[in-house]
């Protein structure tokens, strides 16, 4: 199994040390002839208007969806979420892989940043800190997503057959639980 670390922006350095420490081979993804050498992807946190002008401009964006449609398990994290996001901010996403509506940076200032503790059951978890950096705010979501996490009442973890989604991010943690998860998936 190799895993692909999308890697045309944003925050994929962070999640090398958990790839590492659970002795997962993995690749960075900047072209569609990486990710054919890939069977799963991480969408890192990054900043998703940026990101998807990349994703276009390095031919990627039909690749991903014939990968996504022929049933690839993808984690989007925050930006990533937004890029598996099937409307965003009222428009069509850019790979909707995800049936749910986001909009971005819905938080605000004050709240922009901030650290929480999140219990998950689907990962055997309670008191999980989960840390947020202008995150997008999930607002609508269909029956063919599962919400694992909520923050108040808002989804902050979701999953649709072998698709993931965080508005928060794992891998600025020390632990390895979602990296576990995601590449038992
Ligand atoms: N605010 C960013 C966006 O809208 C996402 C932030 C993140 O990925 N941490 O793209």
């Amino acid at each position: 199994m190799r895993v692909g670390l999308l890697a045309v922006q944003g925050a994929f350095r962070d999640h090398l040390s958990h790839l590492e420490a659970l002795g997962a081979s993995y690749r960075l993804v900047v072209s569609a002839h990486d990710l054919a050498g890939c069977d799963r992807l991480i969408i890192p946190g990054g900043e998703s208007t940026v990101m998807s002008k990349f994703l276009r401009a390095y031919n990627l964006v039909g690749p991903l969806k014939d990968r996504l449609a022929m049933g690839m398990p993808v984690w989007g994290i925050c930006a990533g979420a937004i890029a598996l996001a099937s409307s965003v901010d009222g428009k069509k996403g850019l790979l909707a892989a995800l049936d749910m509506s986001v909009e971005r940076n819905a938080y605000g200032r004050q709240l922009a940043s901030r650290a929480v503790r999140l219990s998950i059951p689907i990962l055997g978890r309670t008191g999980f800190e989960a840390i947020f950096i202008r995150a997008p705010r999930i607002t609508r979501w269909s029956r063919k997503v599962s919400v694992e996490a909520r923050l108040e009442q808002d989804p902050v973890f979701v999953l649709q057959k072998r698709v993931m989604a965080t508005t928060f991010h794992p891998e600025l943690t020390s632990e390895h639980v979602f990296h576990r998860f995601f590449l038992n998936l």
